[in-house]
C-alpha cells in the first residue's frame, strides 16, 4: 500500500537535542545515529557539544541534504553556553537520564507539552557532570524507563512520544531523494531543485 502525502509537523514547539560528552574514535558511530534520529524523528537540530568532529557534521549534513528538510547541525559549543543561550531565549531542558520521571508512570509529558515551549533535550554519553540534574541545568529529569539503555533509543522513544506517532509521517522539504513506500521491493524518486 502506498501512503498518502505526509503531513509536516505544524504548530508544535521545536526541539533540538545536544549530546554531552562525545568522545572522538569511540563514539562517532552513535553520536552519528543520535544524530540521525534526532532529525529522523522530528527534530530541528543538533548540538554537538564542546567537541569538533568534522566526520560527523559531514555524514549529517550530506543526508540532510539529499534526503530534505532544514536540519541545523552545530558543533564545538560549550554546554554551558548553549543551555544557557537556549533557556535566555525561552526554551526549555529536558534531561534524559535513567535517574528521571519516568515517561510512563508519571505525568512529566503532560508537564513538558503543558508549557508549550522549545525544548533542548540534552543527552549524555559517558556519565554526565552533576549539575546536569540541578534546576539551574535541566528543568525536568525524564527517564524512558528507569532501566539504563542507550541515548539512542532513549531519544528516540522520548521524540515519538513527545509528537505522538507524527513524525514517522512528516515529510522533508526539498528533498532530492525519496522513497516511495511499498509493500515489497524498492522505489525511490529523485528530484532536482534549480538553485
Ligand atoms: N552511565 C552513565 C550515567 O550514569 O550517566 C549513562 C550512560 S548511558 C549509555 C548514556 C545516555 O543514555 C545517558 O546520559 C542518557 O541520556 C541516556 N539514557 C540511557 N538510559 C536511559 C533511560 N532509561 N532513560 C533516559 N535516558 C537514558
Amino acid at each position: 500500500m502506498e501512503n498518502s502525502k505526509p503531513t509536516p509537523l505544524v504548530n508544535q514547539p521545536k526541539i533540538v537535542v545536544l549530546r554531552w560528552g562525545h568522545r572522538p574514535q569511540r563514539d562517532v558511530r552513535l553520536t552519528t545515529h543520535v544524530a540521525l534520529t534526532a532529525r529522523a524523528l522530528g527534530a530541528s537540530g543538533f548540538i554537538l557539544s564542546d567537541i569538533q568532529d568534522q566526520h560527523i557534521e559531514e555524514t549529517v549534513n550530506k543526508i540532510s541534504k539529499r534526503w530534505g528538510g532544514d536540519f541545523r547541525f552545530e558543533m564545538g559549543t560549550p554546554w554551558k553556553k548553549a543551555i544557557y543561550d537556549w533557556r535566555s531565549s525561552g526554551g526549555i531542558v529536558v534531561h534524559l537520564t535513567v535517574y528521571g520521571e519516568n515517561l510512563q508512570a508519571s505525568d512529566v509529558l503532560a508537564k513538558i507539552k503543558a508549557l508549550n515551549r522549545d525544548v533542548m533535550l540534552l543527552v549524555g554519553s559517558q556519565k554526565v557532570p552533576g549539575e546536569f540534574y540541578s534546576e539551574e541545568v535541566s528543568d525536568f529529569n525524564v527517564a524512558v524507563g528507569n532501566q539504563p539503555h542507550s541515548e539512542c533509543s532513549a531519544l528516540a522513544i522520548f521524540l515519538d512520544r513527545y509528537f505522538e506517532g507524527k513524525e514517522l509521517a512528516k515529510s522533508f522539504e526539498k528533498a532530492k531523494i525519496e522513497i516511495v513506500p511499498k509493500e515489497r521491493g524498492k522505489e525511490i524518486k529523485t528530484h532536482v531543485f534549480s538553485k
